[in-house]
């Protein structure tokens, strides 16, 4: 599928899926803007993009959990004369611990990132987008966002359900919204969660390639919300028929 090259800004871009974002981004020839709080890893990152694709890549490094960090990606993507064209809200860490052991710092912490820090980043990069009449926002939900699984679904099930409305809303102005909603995936999230990937089958997990993949064209093509693969799409149809006692899922566990 064609794309527009442009100015590409992702979040959470130092590994895992951000990572793979912006591989397959810059692999379209586009630009791009890497935002995480491991400068040293963004650095390399953008290094080894822009020799082996030919474009530029900046770092912005920036902890998302906080307001000064914010306030400089915001920056950035008011920027007018450097305009960006695809956002991509994908920074985000898990909580191992049930809601009522887990302490409130960490909640908010989790809320901030997942949900305020994206509404933000899209607010700001939404005001030149829609001045040109073209743009591009992923918001990197979870297919947590159609069950009852604590915080972390919550947290998903606002970016779904602001992915739609705003599809809905900007599709005819020229920006195109889509929250890719994945079920597990390969990457360093579990790890750095301290949960045991072993309490989940083999068949259950995704790879970042296909994910991002399958997210971008299904962005391109102007759908509100992209299920990578049939197993998960199935689970989201089940959601909507099944009780909540049933699709609560494996509870974590710790390594
Ligand atoms: P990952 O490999 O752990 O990568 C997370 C990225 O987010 C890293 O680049 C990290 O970089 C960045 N990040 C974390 N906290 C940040 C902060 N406070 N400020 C700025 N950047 C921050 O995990 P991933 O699986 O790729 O996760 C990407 C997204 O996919 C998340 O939103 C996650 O909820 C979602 N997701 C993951 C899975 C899965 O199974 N892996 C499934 C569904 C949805 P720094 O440490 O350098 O800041």
């Amino acid at each position: 599928m064609a794309t527009k090259t442009t100015t590409a800004l992702i979040t959470g871009a130092s590994a895992g899926l951000g990572a793979e974002f912006a591989r397959q981004l810059a692999a379209q020839g586009h630009n791009l803007v890497l935002v995480a709080r491991d400068r040293a890893r963004l650095q390399e990152t953008a290094a080894g993009l822009e020799r082996r694709y030919g474009i530029r890549a900046e770092v912005l490094p920036a902890d998302l959990t906080d307001d000064a960090g914010v306030a400089a990606v915001v920056g950035r993507l008011t920027a007018v004369e450097s305009p960006v064209g695809v956002l991509v809200n994908n920074a985000g860490t898990g909580l191992l611990h049930k809601f009522e052991e887990s302490h409130i710092s960490a909640e908010k912490q989790h809320l901030k990132l997942h949900v305020e820090s994206a509404m933000e980043l899209t607010h700001a990069a939404l005001q030149g987008m829609l001045e040109r009449g073209s743009g591009r926002i992923i918001n990197v939900s979870s297919i947590a966002a159609f069950l009852p699984r604590g915080t972390y679904a919550a947290a998903k099930a606002w970016l779904l359900s602001f992915s739609r409305s705003a599809n809905v809303a900007y599709g005819p102005r020229g920006v195109k919204v889509t929250a890719v909603c994945p079920g597990f995936t390969h990457t360093e999230f579990h790890d750095r969660m301290g949960a045991d990937k072993s309490v989940t089958p083999a068949w259950t997990w995704l790879t970042a390639e296909r994910v991002v993949r399958e997210g971008l064209a299904d962005n391109l093509r102007g759908k509100a919300v992209s299920i990578p693969s049939k197993r998960y799409k199935a689970v989201a149809v089940a959601a909507r028929v099944l009780p909540d006692r049933l699709l609560t899922g494996p509870a974590r566990k710790a390594k």
